[in-house]
């Protein structure tokens, strides 16, 4: 019987961007987005909001969709305000 979560600490958990599961912050991938792609940081040296994924096949795969859903997203976002800029606050 593993029953391991008394006194050994709260580890810290974070979601799969893919699956939407919680795990510890241990079994996940840490990366970041650029609009370049995907950085993977697993050494966690740099300073920048991080994702997480799963490091299984399926969440990996999933990603890549992941990803482009949220380039996308990044884009819309940025022509609406190019269409319709901000009216000027006085
Ligand atoms: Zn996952």
């Amino acid at each position: 019987m593993t029953n391991r979560h008394s006194k050994a600490g709260h580890q810290p958990q974070r979601t799969c961007v893919v699956c939407r599961s919680q795990k510890d912050l241990k079994d996940l991938l840490a990366f970041f987005l650029l609009p370049e792609g995907l950085v993977f940081d697993p050494q966690r040296r740099v300073q920048r909001r991080r994702q997480y994924v799963c490091p299984d096949e399926l969440c990996l795969r999933g990603l890549d969709k992941w990803r482009r859903s949220q380039m996308k997203r990044k884009f819309r976002l940025s022509s609406i305000s190019a269409i319709f800029p901000r009216p000027e606050q006085t």
